[in-house]
C-alpha cells in the first residue's frame, strides 16, 4: 500500500488546480503589465484572483501581495516592520521559540543588525502563553510575530488574543498562517493581524507561490527591485498560472473546511489512539488544540530518521521533525522547546493527514509503525541499556 502522510511538508496538487494551471498557462499567456488586450486579459484574471483570495481571508484586494511562497511572505513582513521600527527607534521584536525557520532565520539576521529578539518559550503543550506575549511587549517593540499553527506538532496558537493585545498596544502583528489556511478557518479581521503569510502548496496548490496579506497602513518594503508589479512592492512578472491555480485550490480548500476538518480530525484521533499503544511513546503537542491532520510522536530508544526510511520501504511517506531539518543531526527546535530531551527528540515521527487519506490507510499505518519501532528497538544499544536498567526511561 502507498500512503502519503506528509501533508505538512507539501500536498498533492488538486485536480482542479492542475486544470486551472494549464488553462491559464495556455490562454492567459500575456504579460499583465502590457497595455494591449492579451495583456489586459491577463491583468484582469490576476485581479480576479486577488479579489477571490482577499474575500476568502476577509481582506481587501489591495491588501493582497503575491509572493513566491510562505518563506518570502514571512521575510517581507518581518523585514518591513523592522525597517519602519528602526526608523522610529524601536528595535525589539517578540516571537516564539517554535516558529518556522523562515521566521527564525529572518529574526536571526535582524539580531546581527542590532535588533533585540525575544523568543518566548512554549509550554509542554506547545502553545505560547498570551500573558507572556503581553509582558514582553514594551515601548521599544516594533513587531510581534506568532505563527497560527505549528508545522511540526500542529499546535494552534492563541492568535486572536495576541492580535487584540497588539492592537491595544499599537504594535504590528504578523502571523505565519501557512499551515492553517485551507485547513481551519482563518480570517484576518478576527485575528486582527497586520500581516499574514500563506503558501499554495500546503493546501493543494502549486509550489513557489503564496500571499502576503498586509493590512492597509502597515509598512511594506520590497525585497526584490525591478518593475512596478504588485504596486511596486514585489518586482517580477507575475506567475499567473500559479496564482490562478492557488486561487482555485484555496477556494476549494476553504469552502470544504467544515467537512474535511471533521473527517481529518476523525482519522487523526484514530491514528493517535492506535500509536499511543506503543510502549514508551508520547504524543507531542496539545491533544485538542492542534491541526486536524497532525500526528507527532516520540518513541524512546530509536532514531526518527531510520524509522522514516523503514516506513518508506513499507510505502508510507512520513517525516521526522520538519522537512527542513531532516538530513541534519540537530534535533527539532520545536521538540526541544516543548521540553523533550535530545535523545527523545531524535526519535520523533510526524504523520500529517489530508482528506485524501482513507481509513484503510490509517489502519495500515497503525499496523506498520509498531512493527518498525519494535524492529529498530531490538537493534538499538540505547534500548538494550534501557531494558537492562543502565539508563532510565523518560517516556
Ligand atoms: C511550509 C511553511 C513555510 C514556508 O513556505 P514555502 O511556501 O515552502 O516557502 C513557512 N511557514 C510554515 C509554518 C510552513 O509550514
Amino acid at each position: 500500500m502507498k500512503v502519503y502522510a506528509d501533508n505538512a511538508a507539501t500536498t498533492r496538487m488538486r485536480e482542479s488546480a492542475l486544470n486551472a494551471y494549464t488553462e491559464a498557462a495556455r490562454q492567459f499567456y500575456g504579460n499583465p503589465s502590457s497595455l494591449y488586450t492579451v495583456g489586459q486579459e491577463a491583468k484582469s484574471l490576476l485581479e480576479d484572483c486577488r479579489g477571490t483570495i482577499a474575500a476568502l481571508l476577509g481582506a481587501q484586494p489591495r491588501e493582497i501581495t503575491f509572493t513566491s511562497g510562505g518563506s518570502e511572505a514571512d521575510n517581507q513582513a518581518i523585514l518591513s516592520a523592522a525597517k519602519l521600527g528602526k526608523l522610529r527607534g524601536k528595535t525589539k521584536i517578540v516571537s516564539t521559540a517554535i516558529e518556522h525557520h523562515a521566521v527564525l532565520h529572518t529574526l536571526n539576521k535582524l539580531k546581527k543588525e542590532g535588533f533585540e529578539i525575544v523568543l518566548l518559550p512554549v509550554g509542554t503543550d506547545g502553545i505560547v502563553k498570551v500573558e507572556d506575549v503581553e509582558t514582553a511587549i514594551d515601548e521599544n517593540t516594533c513587531l510581534v510575530s506568532v505563527m497560527f499553527a505549528n508545522n511540526e506538532i500542529g499546535t494552534i496558537q492563541p492568535v486572536e488574543e495576541i492580535g487584540k493585545i497588539c492592537n491595544e498596544k499599537k504594535v504590528l502583528f504578523h502571523t505565519d498562517a501557512v499551515q492553517a489556511v485551507g485547513h481551519t478557518a482563518v480570517n484576518v479581521q478576527k485575528i486582527g493581524c497586520n500581516y499574514l503569510a500563506l503558501s499554495a502548496h500546503k493546501f493543494g496548490g502549486p509550489k513557489g507561490v503564496g500571499v502576503l496579506y498586509v493590512r492597509q497602513g502597515a509598512p511594506l518594503y520590497s525585497l526584490i527591485e525591478g518593475g512596478a508589479q504588485e504596486r511596486g512592492k514585489r518586482a517580477g512578472t507575475e506567475d499567473l498560472p500559479a496564482i490562478k491555480a492557488m486561487t482555485v485550490a484555496m477556494k476549494e480548500a476553504v469552502e470544504s473546511i467544515p467537512e474535511t476538518e471533521k473527517y481529518v480530525t476523525y482519522l487523526r484521533n484514530k491514528l493517535i489512539s492506535g500509536l499511543e499503544k506503543i510502549p514508551h511513546s508520547a504524543l507531542n503537542g496539545d491533544r485538542e488544540r492542534r491541526l486536524a491532520g497532525n500526528v507527532n510522536f516520540c518513541f524512546e530508544g530509536i532514531e526518527g530518521e531510520s524509522l522514516l526510511l523503514l516506513l518508506d520501504d513499507q510505502g508510507i511517506s512520513a517525516s521526522s521533525g520538519s522537512a527542513c531539518t531532516s538530513g541534519s543531526l540537530d534535533p527539532s527546535h520545536v521538540l526541544l522547546a516543548i521540553g523533550r530531551v535530545h535523545d527523545v527528540a531524535h526519535g520523533s515521527l510526524r504523520l500529517t493527514l489530508s482528506a485524501d487519506n482513507t481509513e484503510e490507510e490509517i489502519d495500515y499505518i497503525i499496523e506498520k509503525v509498531p512493527e518498525v519501532v519494535t524492529y529498530l528497538r531490538n537493534m538499538s544499544p540505547v534500548w538494550r541499556d534501557l531494558q537492562e536498567g543502565k539508563r532510565q526511561f523518560i517516556l
